[in-house]
């Protein structure tokens, strides 16, 4: 028998609500080790004493077969002289302290998924049921820390037997808060559109074609068979809602092969205890409606998270409707009273349950691309875990843009984004984002030194920051953008940066969105970017690719460009000759260098969208029509003026429009232009490596999310023997930009 030691051992990072220390206590008794663990509010410590090999064989049981829920981030480890313990306990929490770290919302697990199915167990189809590794934790807390009596599980008194399994160190429910069953826990209720409960089977009305309002984790979802057309196309009538995709659920990964190509990685995420959307290429012929996703070739598909999903399905429906039940850009409906109030036009059954939800949370929606994540909204299952990002001087809010809204409370070495508040234009969003910044301020404990927001005046997200009686940091759109990226990537050298993005307020008040920097976290000059074109309608203009096209083609060809528009937009003479007095004009017309808004132009002059009924449609139709394998390109040229270069397409119009009268394939004439991006920006990056001798680069902005784009910049670059940044955590859209914001002010 070797020498008997002890070690005190410190772990950080996601141990509370996830079964850790049960688990700690199983791996020291099997390891015939002897001490305590207790909860230390940031961390956990553990006490153990044993042999030399009895305590590396725990550590390495702690780092390798922690629960599946468990984060662990930090292990460390002291000796001290051995104090002679009988056995190994679980000691009471200390009052909590520091940092504390809540758990996501984890989607059902296998073992519960099995007792769910099983006739024999007294949780056999009950919908809430949950353990120590699955289950509600975020939407259901209200106060830390996260114990039954915080959560709104607290009206719910535990049954005997659930009570006994919550205190059974051996059960996979001790200490699970959510611990529920058919005796003792929350119901599920049918009712009508008045509200009166109804004993009809949900199933029978779903494959019925009805509409129902289903109660979930973070929220209300709308429902209904996504096979039936007449389903789709009522919801999408009564939602009042253009051609924005709906999200999908499958009934299981099976379900989804139907309809969807799934990669290795895409299944891995599919089933991950984040269960997000997973933006996925579409299987055609299809036998889905095309009213689903008008114009585009993607399903955004999640699988059941919550057993009560599990329920909705059956041999025949296996693919669901599955959208946030809200009205256009507010938050999503997430009380009884406000679902049967407000959604009553759209669903014809709800499906109710008394569990409340606490904090509304929606489904995140992800991509894989080239093998790696991409996070296109952060909400439900990684809200509200901190990024880490490199030490700030003072504790910051940062109060992200004004679309896909995120906040960012920061300190230290740690940054707690908001889940997805959505746009900040309407009163609803904006209570919404006030409630969610107190809780979260009350549970990390960060009380902010200084406030972190957009450059743009107009956003209200600004005017919200002007209002809060502390000092203010301005950061410009696109370097919130870049530095998000940089963080996401534990990356604190200097780098080529390029932003590809809607619009965003710039330094010379102009609006960026197609800009190369160089720099690192904050301090950046801006190298290049895409010639100016007069935006003609501001920020109105989104909604209008047709003019977009039109403004291009006045700004770089005049009246040839005026004779090009009158063909193939579907412009009045009368309505040009405006444009180009206004463009003549006295009066100061706002420039923009958006990437956004190219491709608007793009895809209206080949016929693909002229009106944007959603952020960014055009631009994704154009992405879902491109043929792979086009190798031309349409002229550019690299211009330098001063220090900077500016990216001209002036040459491409004339070509395109050609390719128009000729070809007529948009799907070629979409791919072509695709890789005309991609070789301009490789050749600006080749220019700048040359002046520079930087060779690394990052790069971020809502363009990002362009999968075409996005995979063809990276194979291009890493050819050209680039190393390539992309995002990993949090959105290369505005719903990053509270991470760039934070980091530029607490520094
Ligand atoms: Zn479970
Ligand atoms: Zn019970
Ligand atoms: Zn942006």
């Amino acid at each position: 028998m070797s020498h008997i030691m002890a070690q005190r051992i410190k772990v950080r990072g996601v141990i509370q609500g996830v079964g850790f220390r049960p688990f700690v206590h199983r791996l020291a008794e099997r390891q015939g080790l002897r001490g305590w663990v207790r909860n230390e509010g940031s961390h956990v410590e553990i006490w153990v004493e044993g042999s030399t090999e009895q305590i590396e064989a725990f550590i390495r049981g702690l780092n390798e077969k922690h629960p599946p829920a468990a984060q662990i981030r930090e292990i460390y480890t002291k000796v001290y002289p051995v104090q002679g313990y009988d056995d190994f306990v679980i000691l009471e929490s200390k009052e909590e302290s520091g940092d504390i770290f809540i758990s996501p919302d984890l989607a059902l697990c296998p073992e519960c998924l099995q007792e769910f199915h099983s006739t024999q167990d007294r949780r056999f189809h009950y919908p809430f049921i949950n353990c120590t590794n699955c289950g509600p934790r975020y939407t259901i807390i209200r106060q830390v820390p996260y114990d039954r009596g915080n959560t709104t599980m607290a009206q719910f008194a535990m049954c005997q037997e659930c009570s006994k399994e919550y205190h059974d160190i051996k059960s996979r429910r001790y200490h699970a808060q959510p611990n529920a069953c058919p005796q003792c826990g929350p119901r599920l209720e049918l009712v009508d559109g008045e509200g009166k409960a109804c004993s009809q089977d949900f199933n029978q009305l779903l494959a019925r074609g009805f509409i129902i309002a289903v109660k979930g984790l973070g929220g209300f979802h709308l429902v209904c068979d996504a096979k039936n057309q007449q389903a789709v196309n009522a919801l999408r009538q009564r939602k009042g809602r253009g051609a924005k995709p709906f999200a999908l659920m499958a009934r299981d990964l099976e379900a989804v092969k139907k309809y969807a190509y799934i990669s290795k990685e895409e299944e891995e995420l599919l089933q991950s205890p984040q269960t997000p959307i997973v933006l996925l290429e579409q299987i055609f012929p299809s036998s889905l409606p095309p009213a689903l996703n008008p114009g585009l070739n993607t399903l955004g598909i999640m699988l059941p998270y919550t057993p009560l999903h599990h329920l909705l399905f059956t041999e025949d429906l296996d693919i669901l409707v599955m959208t946030s039940a809200n009205f256009s850009h507010e938050p999503i409906v997430y009380t009884n009273e406000e679902a049967l109030q407000r959604l009553k036009s759209i669903a014809d059954y709800f499906l109710l349950h008394n569990r409340p939800i606490y904090h509304r949370c929606d489904d995140s929606i992800t991509a894989v691309v080239k093998k790696h994540t991409q996070i296109f909204r952060r909400a439900r299952g990684y809200v509200p875990l901190p990024v880490k990002i490199p030490p700030l001087a003072r504790k910051v809010l940062a109060l992200g843009g004004d679309l896909k809204n995120t906040f960012c409370l920061a300190a230290g070495d740690k940054a707690f984004l908001s889940q997805h508040m959505g746009d900040m234009d309407n009163l609803e969003a904006q209570l919404e984002f006030q409630k969610t910044l107190s809780h979260l301020q009350s549970y990390f404990h960060i009380a902010p030194e200084i406030v972190a927001h957009d450059l743009h005046h107009g956003y209200a997200t600004t005017q919200f920051a002007q209002g809060l009686n502390l000092p203010l940091r301005g950061v410009q759109h696109h370097e919130a953008h870049l530095t998000s990226c940089l963080v996401d990537n534990e990356y604190a050298e200097e780098v080529l940066g390029l932003v590809c993005d809607g619009t965003g307020y710039g330094h010379d008040g102009n609006l960026w969105g197609f800009e190369f920097f160089q720099g690192t976290l904050g301090q950046y000059k801006r190298l290049a970017h895409l010639a100016y074109v007069p935006l003609i309608g501001g920020d109105k203009t989104v909604e209008r690719p047709d003019r977009m096209a039109l403004l291009y083609l006045l700004k770089e060809w005049g009246q040839e460009g005026a004779k090009w528009a009158e063909k193939l937009l579907d412009f009045a003479p009368s309505e040009i000759a405006l444009y180009q007095s206004l463009l003549q004009g006295t009066q100061r017309i706002p420039l923009t260098s958006s990437c956004g808004r190219l491709f608007d132009a793009v895809s209206a002059l080949t016929g693909v969208c002229r009106r944007n009924s959603y952020e960014g449609q055009a631009a994704m139709e154009l992405e879902s029509l491109c043929i792979s394998g086009v190798k031309e390109t349409y002229s550019f040229a690299i211009l330098q003026e001063g220090p900077v270069k500016i990216l001209s397409l002036r040459e491409m119009w004339p070509e395109l429009i050609d390719d128009i009268r000729k070809k007529g394939d948009r799907g070629f004439i979409a791919g072509k232009f695709h890789r005309t991006l991609q070789e301009m920006i490789t050749q600006v990056f080749v220019l700048l490596r040359e002046e520079t001798n930087l060779t690394t680069v990052a790069l971020s902005g809502g363009v990002m999310q362009n999968k075409v784009l996005l995979s063809g910049l990276i194979t291009e670059l890493e050819r050209k023997a680039f190393k390539v940044l992309i995002h990993r955590q949090v959105p290369p859209n505005d719903g990053g930009i509270s991470l760039g914001q934070a980091v530029i002010a607490g520094r």
